[in-house]
């Protein structure tokens, strides 16, 4: 049934079970976990829980609100998604008007922020006041990945539903089923998601991520003993990945751990485990203090950059140039 959509979250989907058994459900609830965990599809499979006709703990998938809902046609689950960079203003406006017509069909009237990170900070106030004072019909469900993005007095109006990351085990398992992945593909997309199935499911859908890690595999070889040259060449390579340099630079830093691995001897724990020859020949030129250094400096470059409003090409460069003077 519905809530089967949502790999793991055991503890997750059982609070929202106890919830509609309770029949005394929030008029605020915020999921809260890492991208890609599944707090967007249990948010929406709540939704439509909260709706079902057969009124039990999970959507039937049969009745006409739940079939509405899949079509999204349904009046009243309404779905908000940051519009560009942001959940603008008038996009809380509208809700601060709609809200206050009662349900269509429903019993409840049901808002998912999709993407509640994204709230600029007059939005957000605007938020509050509904949440202040929310018509006793409304429920209104916040998904949000950071709980630093969002204000401590609409946290405190919220029921908290905490999403995990899950076991790798779970998702390597997921992929051979569903996908009839080998071992080896399943065990190197695993590791690339970090606990996120939305993200291995993207990465077994898009090919361009894998091809985007050899890229970067290439790249970081090429930085052996290198002129200054290629060093500016590579930055320039990187910042073709500049919309989501964050998650390329976790490349970097999954290659230079699985070369602390070779040093450990921990082969079978490698990432890129089809690189084990390589990362056995590359381990050679390097102390482990030194690779313990490359990956503080990507780290720091990582979060000085998530941080700050830097120049993206000269923070590159500089990493990139620290990077080619270490090891022989
Ligand atoms: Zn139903």
């Amino acid at each position: 049934m519905a809530f089967n959509k949502v790999i793991g979250q055991n503890l997750a989907i059982t609070i929202l079970r106890k919830q509609l058994e309770s029949d005394r459900l929030s008029h605020a609830y915020l999921f809260l976990g890492e991208q890609g965990v599944g707090k967007d599809i249990a948010a929406f499979e709540f939704a439509k829980a909260i709706n079902c006709q057969e009124k039990n703990t999970d959507a039937c998938d049969q009745c006409i609100s739940c079939r509405k809902a899949d079509n999204q046609n349904h009046p009243d689950i309404i779905e908000i998604k940051p519009d560009g960079k942001w959940i603008k203003i008038d996009q809380i406006r509208q809700l601060q008007r709609e809200i206050l017509y009662k349900p269509y069909e429903s019993r409840w009237k049901i808002y998912l922020i999709h993407q509640a990170d994204c709230l600029n900070l007059e939005a957000a106030n605007s938020l509050l006041k509904i949440l202040e004072e929310p018509p006793r019909y409304a429920i209104i469900i916040l998904v949000l990945d950071s709980i630093e993005n969002i204000l401590p007095t609409i946290l405190s109006r919220c029921q908290l539903v905490r999403f995990r990351l899950l076991p790798d085990e779970l998702i390597k398992q997921e992929l051979i089923s569903n996908y009839k992945l080998s071992m080896e593909k399943s065990q190197l997309i695993t590791s690339l998601a970090a606990g996120r199935y939305k993200t291995a499911v993207q990465l077994v859908e898009d090919e361009e991520r894998l091809a985007e890690r050899e890229e970067m595999i290439e790249l970081i070889l090429s930085l052996k003993n290198s002129e200054q040259v290629i060093v500016f060449e590579s930055a320039e390579r990187l910042l073709e990945y500049a919309a989501k340099i964050s998650q390329t630079l976790e490349l970097f830093l999954l290659w230079y751990r699985d070369l602390l691995l070779v040093k450990l001897n921990q082969l079978e724990s490698l990432v890129n485990a089809d690189y084990r020859d390589k990362l056995t020949e590359e381990a050679e030129r390097y102390s482990v203090e030194e690779i313990e250094e490359i990956i503080r400096i990507v780290q720091n470059t990582n979060n000085v950059i998530k941080k700050y409003n830097v120049n993206l090409q000269l923070t590159l460069e500089v990493m990139l140039l620290k990077l080619s003077k270490l090891g022989r």
